[in-house]
């Protein structure tokens, strides 16, 4: 690519609205432009990045024995339906209708109308097991887009669904999609960890994610230092034994949801961030006595009715605890749980299950449902800020092995047994050995696509810009020439080099585009080109060019051979 004929717009500004380093290098790089609220252009250049990770996942999907094909991304209601999911799915879900008045919703995922399709083209075992996959946008009315593509409201994934006649043929096929999510991260040269998930709204009986490592990550993970334990800290919060409080600790270890489950309760919900949910906490006892934890969710001034929360997290045997049994257990006079009512204590776990919850919170406004006039803030201290969390660094990993240790991460890939629900809910059968109706069970596989790009900057940058991993770089070796103008033997021998690495293979671009040598280098910096070879008057004198890698500090002088030795 000659950048004369291309469009590279770069801007030394930096954008006011850009909270985190890989949105503003985005946006000074001219890699993406803003269109409205989680919406954005990929220019030219953001375009060639996008595409490599793209190639990378192509690659390894189809190397790991994935199908590909391309579905709707606007999506019948009538199929929503059959799941459930139509209602439950929540706020993210951007509804229209067409001139007839008929619904439809654009596809935030594609559960649905893959199940659809296989219950029309799947008759028989024989067409088992099979994993199909496909890379195309989604849309998420996401309540709070922010950090320019890391979290869109349209954004590019790839998601990949597989069929299986038996648990074990799932299992064997999850296995096999996160051995090739490993490699596609490896290749793209990310940092990541795959931790243990909670399955959230989607469902299921396994999950991983992986993530990203990078301190503006929104995620919270923790990991054990005695093994090789990790997982989202919801999760470990679930797992984990929580702590006994101390005495005169109990609204200390009240724990609270993250931003991350409000934002996500309130999604499911369809009700703005402000008015919703303020905590999550857990009250209560078994049968026996026993402390127990139950999801209490304090909306508005509403505390949800924990009997039915408990049931909802497969605590059978829960009753409120009496009085006397949470003073025992707690060791002192919990005063502050008056508002709330007699029987409550106090315990852990939040985060868990949101999508369970949701479907509960929807008789939240009933009578009886709900403890009304208790507020955050009147009733009960607010939670301070320290305290939204669900695990803290030191706690015992949920393994017996160390403890753990907290990091933060962006979630670019999420792997599900997702089981025979969707399968189910849609009359999906094949005939099996037999002769028989057999349901598949599934497994769902989701790559954030264009997330990816975002994630890369923020482990990949410097003071000058971008530091692209060679597998997403937009080219491999940008060739700059010093002053042109005044010496045509330097344009003819840059033109020359760029034809001989294209020749080559090498994928290359040349600055021609006639500016100062500060400002191109610049610019190639800032869009992190990871080779630069320049072609001056002294150099060509000399026979030689002078080559530089982006992450070196020094460049040096190589002649024509060295140059194609060093980039082939
Ligand atoms: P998050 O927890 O960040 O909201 P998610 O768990 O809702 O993500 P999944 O349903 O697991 O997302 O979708 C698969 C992948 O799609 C995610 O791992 C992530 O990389 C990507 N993704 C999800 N939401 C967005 C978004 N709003 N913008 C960009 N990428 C996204
Ligand atoms: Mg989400
Ligand atoms: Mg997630
Ligand atoms: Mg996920």
């Amino acid at each position: 690519m000659r950048l004369s004929q291309f469009h590279l717009h770069t801007s030394k500004e930096i954008p006011a609205d850009a909270e985190i380093i890989s949105h503003k290098l985005m946006l000074k790089a001219g890699m993406i432009r803003k269109l409205a609220s989680g919406l954005y252009t990929w220019t030219p250049l953001g375009l060639r990045v996008l595409r490599k990770v793209e190639h990378a996942v192509r690659e390894e999907m189809n190397a790991a024995g994935a199908i590909e094909l391309l579905m709707p991304s606007v999506q019948p209601k009538e199929l929503w339906e059959e799941t459930g999911r139509w209602e439950k799915f929540g706020g993210q879900l951007l509804k229209m209708q067409d001139r007839k008045e008929a619904w439809y919703c654009y596809g935030p995922t594609h559960e649905e109308v893959i199940t659809d399709f296989a219950r029309n083209e799947l008759a028989s075992y024989k067409q088992l097991p099979v994993t199909f996959y496909q890379i195309q946008t989604k849309f998420r009315d996401e309540i709070r887009p922010r950090f320019g593509v890391m979290r869109a409201r349209e954004f590019l994934m790839k998601d990949a669904y597989s069929f299986h006649l038996s648990d074990e043929d799932l299992e064997r096929e999850y296995r096999n999609m996160f051995d090739a999510y490993c490699r596609i991260f490896e290749r793209l040269g990310l940092q990541y960890r795959a931790v243990f998930a909670d399955t959230g709204a989607i469902g299921g009986s396994a999950s991983h994610e992986f993530h990203v490592l990078a301190d503006s990550g929104e995620d919270a993970i923790a990991y054990s230092s005695g093994s090789d334990y990790a997982a989202n800290v919801e999760l470990a919060a679930a797992a984990a034994p929580a702590p006994r409080p101390a005495a005169g600790e109990q609204m200390r270890r009240i724990e609270t949801p993250t931003q991350k489950t409000c934002e996500a309760v309130a999604a499911l919900m369809g009700i703005g961030l402000e008015r919703t949910v303020k905590s999550v906490a857990v009250v209560g006892a078994d049968a026996e006595g026993a402390p127990q934890f139950v999801l209490a969710l304090v909306r508005g001034d509403h505390v949800v009715n924990e009997i039915k929360l408990a049931k909802l997290a497969g605590l059978g045997e829960y009753r409120p605890a009496t009085e006397a049994e949470i003073v025992e257990y707690l060791g002192s006079e919990p005063g502050f749980l008056g508002p709330v009512g007699p029987a409550k204590a106090i315990r852990v776990v939040a985060d868990r299950d949101v999508a369970a919850m949701a479907d509960f919170v929807v008789g939240a406004n009933e009578a009886g449902y709900h403890l009304a006039g208790v507020n955050w803030g009147r009733d009960l201290p607010e939670p301070e800020v320290a305290d939204i969390r669900n695990v803290v660094a030191g706690d015992p990993s949920p393994d017996g092995q160390g403890t753990l240790a907290l990091c933060r991460g962006i979630e670019v890939g999420h792997v599900f047994q997702l089981g025979r629900r969707y399968a189910e809910a849609m009359k999906c059968s094949v005939l099996d050995e037999n002769g028989k109706a057999a349901v598949p069970t599934m497994g769902c596989y989701g790559v954030g696509v264009s997330r990816i790009v975002a994630a890369a900057i923020e482990q990949n940058f410097d003071d000058n810009g971008i530091r692209w991993p060679e597998a997403m770089a937009p080219w491999k070796v940008a060739v700059c020439m010093i002053n042109p103008k005044k010496d045509a033997s330097v344009a003819e021998a840059a033109d020359t080099l760029y034809r001989d690495l294209a020749a080559a293979g090498i994928e290359v671009v040349l600055d021609d585009r006639g500016l100062r040598p500060g400002a191109m280098f610049a610019d190639m910096e800032l869009i992190g080109i990871p080779h630069r070879v320049v072609v001056s008057e002294r150099g060509l004198a000399a026979g030689t060019f002078e080559y530089r890698a982006r992450t070196a500090a020094e460049s040096e002088n190589l002649d024509r051979a060295g140059v194609l030795a060093r980039l082939g």
